[in-house]
């Protein structure tokens, strides 16, 4: 079903990632239009063999496909809905960050505008496009997908979730939700042994191996999450997690204690529940109710 024959492709917006978009798809031989806000940057790409438009409706009007990589989704709507009659029987893939109802808002708007409608989510840096590890996540129509592979391969890893336009999203910004947190977590232990003299970049050479071990315990955290069992044999309890220790050092060390008195409420709201026997991996139950 892949009928890609290296199309003729525009992209809308040359931020950061755009760029590193457009320079992906002109090195893989597709036939590109860029356009910009702000034309400079356009400058680089035209000397890599892009055209540059004028105007986003003139990039519109070049492209069968149109990759949308904007800052956010306010503008994305402020870009392409006055654009819509010329995105009429072309192919929108939005790549621009957006949660799931903003996404599913942007393929209803595609659908009654007759234009084929594609979500992205974007899990890597500029300068990891182009490369296996770089992972982009799609939703919204199936046969967008397909038929063009082999141009979205030429970021990175393409993986499709389904015909709900929001479900991209939902893994992308689930996946940033944990990332952030454990950045906070890495950051709060590197203010915790600050004043003892550490700097940041020994804590990190310290914190990297120690965290990258710790993540092999996702699985089994998996395996009772799923199986909605927190009483499985084997598991650190709720009563045995409890931070008091971290909480009573980081006051000690005089910073805040934010970061861990989260993790500490979550696991408090379940012990005063009843489950303190229970295993870690029950303050699920905390996040899911809130309290
Ligand atoms: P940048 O800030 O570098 O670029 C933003 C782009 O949006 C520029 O082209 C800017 O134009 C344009 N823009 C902003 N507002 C408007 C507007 N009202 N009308 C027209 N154009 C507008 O961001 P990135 O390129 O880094 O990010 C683009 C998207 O990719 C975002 O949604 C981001 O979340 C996502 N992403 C980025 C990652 C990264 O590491 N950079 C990682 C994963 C996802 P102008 O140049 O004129 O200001």
């Amino acid at each position: 079903m892949t009928t890609d024959n290296r199309v003729q492709v525009s992209v809308l917006g040359l931020g950061a990632m755009g760029s590193a978009l457009a320079g992906a798809l002109l090195k893989a031989g597709y036939p590109t239009t860029v356009w910009n806000r702000s034309p400079e940057k356009a400058e680089h790409l035209v000397a890599q063999g892009a055209e540059a438009a004028a105007t986003a409706r003139d990039a519109v009007r070049a492209g069968r496909v149109v990759i949308a990589c904007l800052l956010d989704h306010a503008s994305v709507q402020e870009v392409l809905d006055p654009l819509a009659d010329e995105l009429a029987g072309r192919t929108l893939i939005n790549v621009t960050t957006t949660t799931p109802a903003q996404s599913r808002e942007s393929a209803a708007w595609a659908a009654g505008a007759g234009i084929a409608y594609l979500d992205g989510g974007i899990m890597a840096v500029p300068h990891m496009i182009g490369r296996p590890e770089s992972s982009i996540l799609y939703s919204g129509s199936a046969e967008v997908f397909h038929q063009y592979q082999p141009l979205l391969d030429t970021w990175g890893t393409s993986t499709y979730f389904g015909e709900d336009a929001g479900l991209a999203s939902l893994y992308d910004l689930a996946l940033l939700a944990s990332m952030y947190v454990m950045f906070a977590g890495f950051v709060h232990g590197a203010a915790m042994v600050a004043p003892a003299g550490v700097t940041a970049g020994r804590f990190a050479a310290m914190a990297a191996p120690w965290l990258t071990a710790m993540t092999g315990g996702f699985h089994g955290f998996a395996e009772v999450i799923d199986g909605g069992d927190y009483t499985v044999e084997g598991q650190q309890s709720l009563e045995f997690s409890n931070l008091g220790d971290l909480l009573a050092a980081s006051s000690d060390q005089g910073i805040s204690t934010e970061v861990v008195e989260m993790v500490q409420r979550l696991i408090q709201r379940q012990i005063d529940a009843g489950h303190g026997e229970e295993g870690f991996a029950r303050i699920i139950e905390s996040i899911k109710q809130p309290g």
